[in-house]
């Protein structure tokens, strides 16, 4: 089974150049990334979906 990735676009303050910019955001079943579109900088985050037992 293939997941799409959800696409998104953020405007945050970019880590790398400090500036206000658009980031785009990738999420798949796994991973983040968030890239800024001014300077290329990406961050990535990794992830595990578990589902916890409802009380
Ligand atoms: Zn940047």
């Amino acid at each position: 089974m293939t997941v799409k990735a959800w696409k998104l676009e953020k405007s945050a303050k970019c880590y790398n150049c400090g500036d206000a910019t658009i980031h785009d955001i990738t999420v798949d079943e796994y991973t983040m990334e968030i890239r800024c579109r001014d300077c290329g900088f990406a961050r990535y985050y990794t992830f595990h979906m578990v589902n916890l037992p409802k009380k």
